[in-house]
């Protein structure tokens, strides 16, 4: 087969830079592959392309745009199994949680392709006669994208797709942990059609996403990251008066009312404190149950915690992936131990966890609001149970943070949801639900220190932050 470089510029597949090594957390002795590493200069090629390409894909009808993001949607359905055993190598998550990262990328760039058949422009009454008042959009220009390893196709779908659907040609700087699936993704892309220039990939560094930052031919970026990083990147672009859409970290919580059906409450608290190894943003961080449920919840949770299977994701029969590198082992550990020092009890810590330098045990705390661990974003599978003393205290408790990502309340009682609803600050809401996953067809993005101030990303607002609006006021002229 023959051998294509790693960066994707002006439509051509090239290296550029030292080789580096991609390795799988759950194997590190087995390295997933390799891919050349850029710099600041591999970035201006890629933006002076993106640059050279704005005017013809501004210019190319929506149809053909739509049709190219469809047959990427295909493209990326056929290529499901070789995606996923690259994200799962790479990431670490299970196989089954990357197949459903993979479908759901699949269907984003279907739902934009959609997207971009429909009408952005609307009709303004005037107070003139025979004036009409109109808003056209056009695209925003050379888009940064930058993202995660966390979710390392399906982020990217989520920016590149509704992106390309208005007309704007993209740099995208993907994860150093994840440089491989997004080759895979941008080879999918490449091979779609999409014109040169269009879409380019570059690999490397932090260094080099600061680069894309700092241009001024860039006219936007899309982020998503951790808060330090993000506030950085916003400061460099709005300096420039450049765009800039954020989405940051999360200590989301999820309130467990004395009428909840613990059935229903538990596999979901599980799931959204541990899925993907409690690598998501939208992860349930702390768990605040009142005196009426507080122990029997503990106790479930504790035996649904032990019965967890932790190992290579590539595994039949794994639900818990290692974390993605020594690192963010070294970050969870420590923080668990800060806890575990301040007064933390640990109600349950998973037993069977194999050896490994990235595995790490499923744990369970119980303690108050006077933990660091109930403030401080931990990115892995530890997760809080903190007694409230009534609803009141609950939702306070679970407001009690810098972060507005997501929360979720368990409880019948309708009352409590729509207080849950217009009360807890956060901008994903879940009733019975775990506070992970959303519907790509819907907003998706958070209040207070997880997100900017841009529009929510997917949906049908997704399309808010790629376009500029122009307003037209149009009156007839006089027949000569
Ligand atoms: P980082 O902020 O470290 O990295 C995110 C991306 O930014 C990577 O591509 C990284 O490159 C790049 N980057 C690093 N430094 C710079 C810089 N100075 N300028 C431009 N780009 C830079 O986050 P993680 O990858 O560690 O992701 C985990 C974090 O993301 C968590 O805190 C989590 O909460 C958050 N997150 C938020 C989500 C949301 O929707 N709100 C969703 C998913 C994750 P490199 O990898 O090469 O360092």
């Amino acid at each position: 087969m023959e051998q294509l470089g790693t960066h994707l510029i002006d439509g051509a597949w090239v290296d550029g830079g030292p080789t580096a090594v991609s390795d799988n957390p759950a194997r590190p002795d087995e390295p997933v592959g390799e891919y050349t590493v850029g710099d600041a200069g591999t970035a201006d090629a890629a933006i002076s392309a993106a640059a050279a390409a704005l005017p013809g894909w501004a210019a190319t009808p929506f149809t053909t745009r739509a049709k190219l993001m469809e047959r990427a949607a295909t493209l990326i359905d056929e290529r499901l199994e070789e995606l996923a055993t690259l994200c799962t190598l790479e990431e670490g998550k299970t196989l089954g949680e990357s197949r459903g990262e993979v479908a759901l990328s699949a269907e984003t760039f279907r739902y934009q392709a959609a997207m971009a058949k429909t009408s952005t422009e609307r009709i303004y009454p005037s107070p003139n006669a025979g004036e009409t008042i109109r808003t056209v959009r056009g695209p925003l220009g050379v888009v940064g994208v930058i993202t995660p390893w966390n979710f390392p196709i399906l982020i990217p779908a989520w920016k590149l797709a509704p992106a390309l659907a208005a007309g704007n040609p993209v740099v995208w700087k993907p994860a150093s942990h994840s440089p491989l699936l997004a080759v895979a993704l941008a080879r999918v892309l490449d091979d779609a059609g999409f014109p040169p220039g269009v879409v380019n990939l570059v690999l490397g560094p932090g260094s080099m996403g600061q680069a894309i930052v700092d241009d001024d031919r860039v006219d936007g970026v899309t982020f998503t990251g951790s808060v330090p990083v993000g506030v950085g990147i916003r400061d460099s672009v709005t300096a420039r008066n450049g765009r800039v859409q954020l989405e940051l970290g999360g200590h989301n919580p999820a309130v467990v009312l004395d009428d909840a059906d613990l059935d229903l409450a538990v596999p979901n608290l599980v799931f959204g404190a541990m899925g993907a190894t409690g690598q998501k943003c939208t992860a349930t961080r702390r768990i605040i149950a009142t005196p009426g449920v507080h122990d029997e919840l503990v106790e479930r949770l504790g035996e649904a915690v032990m019965a967890l299977t932790v190992g290579d994701g590539m595994d039949d029969g794994v639900g818990i992936g290692p974390l993605v590198s020594t690192g963010a082992h070294r970050e969870v550990a420590e923080a668990l131990d800060t806890a575990i020092g301040e007064g933390a009890v640990v109600a349950a810590a998973h037993e069977s966890t194999p050896d490994g330098p990235c595995f790490f045990a499923p744990t369970l705390l119980t303690g108050g609001m006077d933990l660091s661990i109930a403030r401080e974003e931990v990115f892995g599978p530890v997760s809080l149970v903190t007694p409230a003393g009534s609803v009141d205290e609950a939702f306070a408790m679970a407001n009690d943070t810098e972060f507005g990502l997501s929360a979720s309340v368990f409880t019948n009682d309708l009352w409590n949801v729509d207080r849950a609803i217009h009360e807890l600050r956060a901008g994903l809401l879940k009733v019975n639900a775990p506070t992970t996953g959303s519907e790509i067809h819907a907003p998706f993005g958070g209040e207070k220190a997880s997100s900017g101030h841009a529009a929510r990303e997917q949906g049908d607002t997704a399309v808010d932050f790629f376009t500029r609006t122009r307003t037209a006021y149009i009156r007839p002229g006089r027949a000569r």
